[in-house]
């Protein structure tokens, strides 16, 4: 059923917008009337009344299928879970695929428990894609994209005229390319993908300037990333000495349509960049501190008006697929980074969670807040069990939410907590 009212102590509609208390009715999936107070006595709930209900989580990086892997990058630095962990299990995996469909179906499981009801997803196997669709989760799934080993050049481009997409069995969910980073994705065969998936209208997702050794491989030609390049045929084919993000300028890479995942090493320059090509960053605090690549300057990226979304990256890298832990972590860590409390408040993480994931997936008419026209895409929270004392309930979400707190995860209407056989 996703006809109906869900009425709360608190509705939060964005995160400068809270009713208490507060109703909403949903008509087709959509939220057709948001309002203070209480709903007419004889309104059909599709909710228990009460608790604190917000807009659902933009979970804007993850790799579904990982989830066959959870803790395999405990204790390992970058370079060592990408050689001793990553390619090895995938090796793994690629001989038994059953492990890619057990770890979608526990990342996904885990996602709509955690009130997310938008996910951007990307990985080398499709095996999520019809999963995400039965499961009625709104998402993008990018298909990655590699260099070949031989770097033959016109195999490469034929390469990318053979390139299939899986097919999308819903309407919520999008599907575009990943090209995998730009030292596993040579020039050409990146400026094809994306002068491809600009034709379609599709959009894509790629990992950018993540880790201390991608930055000094593209500034300085060295590092332990020379022997990863050469393998994917994408080594001495970039101008040395500018950042990764310099380099997707220069190939034309960079725009509204592309999710530039991680820069965590990224210059006051590239954020300029990021800025005037209008290319939203996700940022994901606990993979990179996890993995001890750094803390992304965040705090700065929105300061220059880039859109930010946030993301858990999937479990080979970090704990849990948790929005509320992530949204704390990004807090801390910028806090930490900037000995400043004035960059980010509760309420930014807030919005980077929501909205920002909306905007920079190109859902914002779509998802990402409470309010007539829209999807009705919301999480209700029994709140009732924390009783720390916050006054603000924003911040009592934030700083006090957790997964085990959310009864229902809707995604247009829809209650996928209750409903998903995952
Ligand atoms: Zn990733």
């Amino acid at each position: 059923m996703n006809h109906g009212v869900i009425a709360a102590d608190h509705l939060i509609t964005d995160a400068g917008g809270l009713l208490s208390p507060g109703w909403m009715e949903v008509r087709d999936g959509l939220i057709s009337r948001v309002q203070q107070g209480l709903p007419p006595d004889d309104a059909p709930l599709l909710a228990e009344a009460g608790g604190v209900v917000l807009p659902a989580f933009v979970n804007a990086h993850t790799h579904l299928a990982l989830g066959f892997c959870p803790g395999i990058g405990d204790d390992l630095s970058f370079m060592d879970w990408l050689h001793h962990a990553m390619l090895p299990a995938i090796a793994r995996a690629e001989e038994d695929r059953q492990l890619y469909a057990n770890g979608a179906a526990e990342s996904l499981a885990e996602l709509i428990a955690g009130g997310v009801a938008t996910v951007a997803d990307s990985f080398l196997d499709a095996t999520s894609v019809p999963m995400l669709a039965e499961c009625g989760i709104r998402g993008f799934f990018g298909a990655e994209v590699f260099g070949l080993r031989n770097p033959d050049e016109e195999a490469q481009l034929a390469q990318v005229a053979d390139l299939e997409l899986p097919l999308a069995r819903s309407g919520l969910i999008a599907t575009g390319w990943a090209p995998h980073t730009l030292f596993t994705c040579p020039p050409r065969i990146l400026q094809a993908v994306v002068q491809r998936a600009r034709r379609e209208g599709r959009r894509l997702t790629m990992h950018v300037d993540e880790s201390p050794e991608e930055h000094e491989f593209f500034v300085e030609g060295r590092g332990p990333i020379v022997e990863i390049a050469e393998r994917f045929g994408a080594s001495a084919r970039f101008r040395h000495g500018a950042t990764p993000v310099r380099q997707l300028l220069d190939l034309g890479v960079l725009g509204p349509d592309l999710l530039a995942v991680h820069a965590v090493q990224i210059t006051a320059e590239d954020i300029a960049t990021l800025a005037a090509t209008r290319t939203p960053v996700v940022t994901c605090p606990r993979s990179n501190m996890m993995l001890a690549t750094g803390i992304a300057p965040v705090a700065e990226l929105i300061a220059a008006g880039v859109t930010v979304a946030l993301g858990t990256d999937s479990l080979a890298s970090t704990p849990d697929l948790d929005m509320f832990a992530e949204m704390r972590a990004l807090l801390l860590s910028q806090r930490g980074r900037t000995r400043s409390t004035r960059g980010l408040a509760a309420v930014d993480a807030f919005h980077i969670a929501t909205l920002g994931g909306a905007r920079a997936m190109g859902l914002e008419t779509v998802t990402g807040r409470l309010a007539p026209g829209l999807s009705a895409d919301c999480v209700r929270l029994d709140m009732s069990a924390t009783g720390r004392g916050r006054r603000d309930v924003l911040a009592r979400v934030v700083w006090e939410g957790s997964r085990e707190l959310v009864s229902h995860t809707f995604v247009a209407g829809r209650d996928l907590l209750g409903e998903c056989s995952l």
